[in-house]
């Protein structure tokens, strides 16, 4: 241990981790070390030699955050994985601006004391969605488990069988259902719900009917459910409560062929949904955030919700939506990175993609690379299909460009690791048996980033 803690590869580390973290993380890699000899795992190195480099690896894995920036090419603009909606550059500066200094949080400057934490947001989302009231809350499954705990707790929601989604993997809406205290009645069949199935299934224990947006599925072939109108004609004459789980929040029209499939959350409210939900960082491209909007008095049993304290949302979030908002409001929602990536069209997407085959070929054409023979590495523009991405549209895709990488000597999975684990990663699509770099879901700079990591790769590889 003292040889190795000594040794320079590790005394440079000192000066990020400090002595006393290097050693435990240096204790660690050989740990994991005896337990894979002691597993009978055979050594591809003498053992002092593998403890250098396990010790190594770890250290500079430990000393760099692994919560970083990624360049997005898998053409899926909302994409869960990868942070869903990068922020508008307004949505950043408001974010510093608010952060590093005291605030108006939850203070009124005109009363001199409390003020309200939802009030920088509560009339913007109002403006925007045509809603009488509205509350913010961490995130969409926040906003439906507070909006079903406060209408709902011991009493009955009934939901179409078709609609008992499940989203990434954990939100479950029967489980969320439960967890609220509320007990679900299933009705119809997954293909089929008609507003009679509703009906008949309404008692005196009845407080909602609940509509879910089905977000990363479509059924194909005889599908019937039932409209929203029917749904709050149906509520309304019973006294009951028509809650929908929007899921991906639309603020605006959207400019692409296949605009109509969402409905915005205007109209939804408009066609009679009491209370909407929907995320602020799918399709909206604000920050993460649970929106619940619609009628007054149950946002207001919302806002006395114990609840609500435990979803609320802080600082950093409340400035990254309202400024997004704004963005909104002046009219200029082209400018919302998801929304430009969206409605990107394709002469500049063909654009964009030749000026990145460009750059490769530029900074590769250079390079000597004795494991590559010439020729061994292709890259051509291609036609691509993108997706939205976020439970959005899941069936619909985006014809858009990109960038092909083909290497006859190299596996597409080792090019693809490679791109990941470059000083700056690189996600990228695979198809068939070549790497495609779609350029709609590139920001800004992004283009020179993936040509360094693509020659740190190609300089690497073996
Ligand atoms: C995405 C989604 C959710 C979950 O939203 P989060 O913001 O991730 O909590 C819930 N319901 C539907 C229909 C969704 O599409």
């Amino acid at each position: 241990m003292d040889e190795l803690l000594n040794a320079a590869w590790a005394v440079a580390f000192y000066g990020c981790l400090g002595r006393e973290t290097v050693k435990k993380i240096i204790t660690e890699a050989l740990d994991g070390l005896k337990h894979d000899i002691c597993a009978g795992a055979r050594l591809s190195l003498p053992v002092a030699e593998l403890a250098v480099l396990r010790a190594e690896s770890l250290l500079r894995v430990r000393s760099s955050s692994t919560l970083k920036p990624v360049v997005n090419a898998t053409g899926v603009v909302v994409y869960t994985n990868l942070g869903r909606a990068p922020l508008a550059d307004e949505a950043l500066r408001a974010v510093y601006e608010v952060s590093g200094a005291y605030s108006t949080l939850e203070y009124s400057l005109d009363k001199g004391g409390r003020g309200g934490r939802n009030s920088h947001v509560e009339w913007l989302i109002c403006r925007m969605t045509g809603a009488e009231a509205a509350l913010a809350v961490n995130n969409n499954a926040a906003a439906v488990f507070l909006a079903l705990s406060a209408t709902a707790a011991g009493r009955e929601v009934i939901v179409s069988c078709g609609e008992l989604v499940e989203i990434g993997d954990s939100f479950r809406i029967p489980e969320i259902l439960t967890f609220s205290g509320a007990k679900m009645k299933a009705v119809g069949c997954t293909n089929s719900t008609n507003i009679d199935d509703y009906r008949t299934a309404i008692t005196e224990a009845t407080a909602v009917l609940l509509k879910v947006h089905p977000s990363n599925y479509r059924i194909d072939g005889f599908v019937k459910s039932t409209s929203r109108e029917e749904l709050a004609a149906l509520a309304s004459s019973r006294d009951l409560v028509f809650m929908e789980d929007l899921g991906s929040g639309l603020l605006c029209q959207l400019d692409v062929p296949f605009a109509n499939r969402e409905h915005s959350v205007r109209d939804c409210l408009k066609a009679g949904s009491g209370i909407v939900t929907f995320s602020g960082d799918k399709l909206l491209g604000g920050p993460q955030i649970g929106v619940i909007a619609g009628s007054k008095p149950l946002i207001d049993k919302m806002k006395r919700h114990q609840l609500l304290r435990a979803l609320r949302v802080d600082k950093m979030t409340l400035a990254a939506f309202e400024a997004t908002l704004r963005i909104y409001l002046s009219g200029r929602q082209g400018e919302i990175p998801v929304i430009k990536m969206i409605e990107a069209d394709k002469s500049e997407l063909l654009k964009k993609a030749r000026s990145l085959c460009r750059m490769l070929k530029g900074s590769t054409a250079n390079l000597k690379l004795p494991h590559l023979k010439p020729g061994d590495v292709a890259v051509s523009v291609v036609e691509t299909r993108d997706a939205v991405g976020g439970g959005a549209y899941p069936t619909d895709s985006l014809p858009g460009f990109g960038v092909e990488i083909r290497a006859s000597s190299v596996r597409v999975e080792t090019l693809a690791a490679g791109l990941r684990t470059a000083r700056v990663p690189v996600i990228a699509g695979i198809r068939d048996n070549s790497l495609i770099l779609h350029v709609r879901t590139l920001l800004p700079g992004d283009e020179k980033l993936i040509a360094a990591s693509f020659t740190e790769v190609l300089c690497t590889i073996t």
